[in-house]
């Protein structure tokens, strides 16, 4: 990028692009690689030398990768980033990055489940201790420490309950120990969280939600420092990951607008959860951006912003067929996994299947993604569905 400009705004626009490498093209071109042919002995040499800083062979990146890798990396603010087939795939590639057995690891109660699931079914397995902790420990997360233990794995907000976790606090007591720190920052990113700016090693980014934002493709993306490159992208290479390169360009092609779209699902996602809040039937609404949101003050002091991601709790006494009655007649929200493409979503989460620190016992637990229809439209969605629910129960 020729612009210094550090303004998000600009980085995005402008990052991991050479029109002038492509006969001006504005986008990188999309390179279909696996062999990368090399004019003499000493060049191929050269190359398998220098594997990650320039094109050697396909699983490694072409340029549509390392114009991806690139941006990402500018905006968030980190030295390198590397691109995964899969959000989950990132998560996993950089847990096992920072971990051998007979080490220990820390994550939050309210992990994204599929992280909790390769914890418990996949590092447990290869002699890698794991447990939990509550996401608002904060510095006494230092009570939690063992001798082995190796790293402190955060996401904020949680998945489903969306916990603000002190992110500072929790990286002083793993810098003053040595140990590593990752954090998940798919609710956030690219635009209004940035860890690495708090000293985290690794962020980690389900591309596949707002990055791609259109619901076509999976991607995951490690944003590194200087020093946690090398360890994330050879822990890459070693489980032979690769993301596709239309996906790279998808995704490179998403992040161009995401500034955009973030700010207009956060308006969104406010104007419902504002809504949600008054109605009777919801108990709860889990909302960082709100004032009774768990962390909520670490949110106004470590955020710019919230993105269209949110719950809500029904009240206990609402029993499974009134809630399903409600969710089968959505016209405008579509229910299914994923978020962060231009469409509504609601979704039942059930926390309570997997909270271990402390045992989730409440109503009725819904996800919803603010999408970018209209919104008085999106309103009238919900207002029918609470109609449904509430002939149920008469
Ligand atoms: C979706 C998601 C992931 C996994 O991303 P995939 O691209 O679906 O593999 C990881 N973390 C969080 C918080 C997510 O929401």
């Amino acid at each position: 990028m020729r612009s210094k400009s550090n303004k998000p705004d600009t980085i995005l626009t402008h990052a991991g692009r050479a029109p002038e490498a492509n006969h001006g093209v504005v986008n990188p071109p999309v390179y279909h690689a696996s062999t990368i042919l090399h004019p003499t002995v000493a060049a191929l040499e050269a190359a398998q030398k220098n594997r990650y800083n320039q094109v050697t062979y396909g699983r490694f990146g072409t340029p549509t990768t390392f114009a991806f890798e690139e941006a990402v990396a500018a905006v968030q603010g980190g030295h390198r980033a590397i691109a995964f087939g899969s959000g989950a795939a990132a998560c996993f590639a950089v847990l096992l990055a920072f971990l051998k057995a007979g080490d220990h690891a820390l994550l939050p109660d309210s992990v994204y489940g599929p992280v909790r699931g390769f914890a418990n079914g996949f590092l447990k397995r290869f002699g890698v201790a794991a447990s939990f902790y509550d996401p608002l420990i904060g510095a006494g997360i230092a009570d939690l420490l063992r001798p082995e233990t190796r790293v402190l794995y955060l996401e904020s907000p949680g998945s489903h309950t969306f916990e603000v976790q002190d992110v500072p606090a929790i990286v002083a007591v793993a810098k003053a120990r040595g140990l590593a720190t990752m954090i998940d920052n798919t609710w956030a990113a690219p635009l209004f969280f940035k860890p690495l700016a708090l000293g985290v090693d690794v962020e980690i980014i389900a591309a596949t939600k707002y990055i791609v934002g259109h619901s076509d493709a999976m991607m995951g993306v490690a944003v590194c420092t200087e020093q946690s490159f090398m360890p994330v992208r050879e822990m890459a290479s070693l489980l032979g990951t690769h993301a596709a390169p239309d996906d790279c360009y998808l995704a490179l092609r998403g992040l161009r607008t995401a500034g955009v779209r973030m700010r207009q699902h956060e308006k969104q996602g406010m104007a419902l959860a504002r809504w949600l809040q008054q109605r009777p039937e919801v108990a709860r609404v889990l909302h960082p951006a709100l004032e009774n949101c768990p962390g909520h003050a670490l949110w106004r002091r470590d955020f710019t912003g919230s993105s269209g991601l949110f719950s809500i709790v029904l009240r206990r006494d609402i029993p499974k067929p009134a809630v399903d009655a409600m969710l089968d007649g959505m016209e405008l929200f579509g229910m299914g996994a994923s978020w962060g493409g231009f469409e509504s979503l609601i979704l039942p989460g059930h926390p309570e299947r997997l909270r271990t620190v402390r045992p989730w016992q409440d109503g009725t637990l819904l996800r919803l993604h603010a999408g970018l229809e209209d919104q008085d439209d999106l309103i009238a969605d919900l207002e029918r569905g609470f109609a449904r629910l509430a002939a149920h129960l008469a």
